[in-house]
């Protein structure tokens, strides 16, 4: 899918954790914006007398209809120039993107495990394919396990649609990580970072599919032990949040 050059308006914003903004954009054109669930967007924020080209993942969970709201997720940064700007930004403004991006996508594969790791809104791509692993999961004989790891139960961004889909279909989980929290008794998650998580489960090099998106130091930590588990680059699919110039 080629890329695009397109205007956006800020529809709506809203808080959704203490620390992630939401924000829901169309395109001023009117257009519907065409991506594959997985890919990002940059936005052309202007900062100062440049214009700082950022990168966020497409949380929209498509509709079938082809999406026309476009909506991603923004962790605050402490003293973040592009975040700085974007949560000033009101309904009604604009800004310039080009998009979509990417290849952290679902792609061909014989039925597997997909093993989906994020860190905080590292989880967004995973939203926007909750419809496609349903239908995976429903039809062919896949299975997911999504480990999100955030510092605590208030971070659990989009935690509800992925709960739902775990409601509806058993070889579907969800299984945070708190890196700051220790659950009590039954309540959900564990204690840990997700990494920890992942070398928990029962690796298997052959059926798993491995798809890591967020923070690059879990990421980093993350291939370097499914490496050690006998698993191939094609089985590990990764997007590093890394932050430009
Ligand atoms: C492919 C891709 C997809 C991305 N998707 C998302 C997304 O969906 N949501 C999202 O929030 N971000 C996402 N990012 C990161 C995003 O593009 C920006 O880097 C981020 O918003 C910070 O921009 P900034 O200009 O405010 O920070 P800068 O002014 O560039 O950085 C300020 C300081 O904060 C540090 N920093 C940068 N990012 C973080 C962070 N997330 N947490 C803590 N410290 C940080 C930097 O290292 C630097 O020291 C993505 C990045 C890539 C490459």
């Amino acid at each position: 899918m080629s890329h695009q050059k397109f205007t956006l308006i800020l529809q709506s914003r809203e808080y959704v954790t203490p620390r992630v903004m939401k924000f829901t954009f169309v395109r001023d054109d009117g257009l519907s914006f065409d991506y594959l669930a997985g890919q990002f967007l940059t936005l052309h924020i202007p900062w100062e007398d440049r214009v700082l080209r950022r990168s966020y993942s497409i949380a929209t969970i498509p509709d079938g209809r082809g999406p026309r709201e476009i909506e991603i997720a923004v962790t605050e940064v402490p003293n973040g120039r592009a975040t700085g700007i974007l949560l000033d930004l009101q309904p009604g403004e604009r800004l310039h993107a080009t998009g979509p991006f990417g290849r952290f996508v679902l792609r061909d594969d014989p039925p597997s495990r997909y093993v989906l790791l994020a860190t905080g809104t590292g989880v967004s791509p995973y939203r926007a394919m909750l419809p496609a692993l349903g239908d995976r999961i429903a039809q062919q004989g896949f299975q997911a396990s999504l480990l999100l790891g955030v510092r605590g139960p208030d971070e659990l961004l989009f935690a509800g649609d992925f709960e739902l889909l775990a409601r509806e279909l058993e070889n579907f989980r969800f299984e945070p990580s708190f890196s700051r929290h220790r659950p009590n008794g039954n309540d959900i998650g564990r204690y840990g970072y997700v990494q920890q998580q992942l070398a928990e489960i029962n690796l298997d090099p052959e059926r798993d599919i491995v798809y890591l998106c967020g923070n690059p130091i879990m990421i980093d930590e993350s291939v370097a032990l499914l490496k050690e588990r006998g698993f191939t680059n094609p089985r590990i699919r990764r997007e590093k949040y890394v932050s430009s110039n």
